[in-house]
């Protein structure tokens, strides 16, 4: 994959699968600016990380459920890198509970860190991407989002969200030449999937005709594809890397 001169950002670039994905960006040469939440020490470490492929990286804190912030963060990175040919949105939380308990506050917390953060930077990146008619939009979806889980009624409809979003962006974007595409992961072990019991993981285990997690690495590989002009005919696609809980 030839990444020469391309420009990425990144949403929640500090762990888990963001942080995978700046990194395989960074080893074939693309210059990238990612965002995150809290950790400003996690931020630093990986900008040294990603420069050392000899590439540009920068972080910078902002909330993606903010507008402002992905508006800042887009501003950013035309002035450091020069312009925005990728973006990932890939930030996202859980707040798990069941309907019954579920607080509107959770329902709308994961809802606008999930679904609206892909909206205010999509709508951030048009200007610059429009105006050079390229682009490539990679949005990080679930397999929850394509089989529902109980318990995650706010995550899978923000997933789901994103997945509708996408296909109605590929469809009024691709005249301009951007194509946008969803990556729907599975069971991937970063900190979000830390949180669950071995029970819980041994149950999930069983759908997976792989029987076995998944690494943020393999979640990277196929965004850097979708990302990288070798996927220039794909738009609208849904690409499902779950070892198999999703056919
Ligand atoms: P993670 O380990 O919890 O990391 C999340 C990253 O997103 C962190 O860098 C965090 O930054 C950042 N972030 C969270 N909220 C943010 C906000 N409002 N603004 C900016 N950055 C924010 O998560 P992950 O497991 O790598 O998941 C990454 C994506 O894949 C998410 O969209 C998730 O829904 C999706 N996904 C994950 C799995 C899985 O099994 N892990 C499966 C399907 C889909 P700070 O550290 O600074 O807070």
């Amino acid at each position: 994959m030839d990444f020469t001169d391309k420009k990425a950002i990144v949403t929640g670039g500090t762990r888990g699968i963001g942080r995978a994905i700046v990194l395989d960006l960074a080893s074939n040469g693309c210059n990238v600016v990612f965002t995150y939440f809290s950790s400003d020490e996690a931020a630093l470490e990986l900008e040294k990380e990603a420069s050392e492929f000899g590439v540009k990286a920068f972080g910078i804190k902002a909330d993606a459920a903010q507008f402002s912030e992905a508006q800042k963060t887009v501003d950013f990175a035309v002035e450091k890198l020069g312009g925005v040919d990728i973006l990932v949105n890939n930030a996202g939380i859980t707040k798990d509970g069941l309907m019954l308990r579920m607080s509107e506050d959770d329902f709308d917390k994961v809802v606008n860190a999930n679904l609206k953060s892909v909206f205010n930077y999509t709508k951030c990146v048009m200007k610059p991407m429009m105006g050079q008619r390229y682009g490539k939009i990679i949005n990080i979806s679930s397999v929850v989002a394509i089989i529902g889980n109980a318990g995650q009624a706010n995550y899978v409809a923000s997933k789901a969200g994103v997945i509708g979003m996408s296909k109605s962006n590929a469809r009024e974007f691709a005249s301009r030449n951007i194509t946008v595409n969803v990556v729907a992961p599975g069971f991937i072990e970063t900190d979000m999937t830390s949180k669950l019991n071995e029970k819980q993981k041994e149950a999930i285990l069983t759908g997976v005709p792989l029987k076995r997690e998944g690494k943020p690495e393999e979640i990277a590989k196929v965004v850097s594809f979708l990302a990288s002009s070798d996927s220039d005919y794909i738009t609208g696609q849904v690409i499902s890397v779950d070892g198999g809980m999703a056919m």
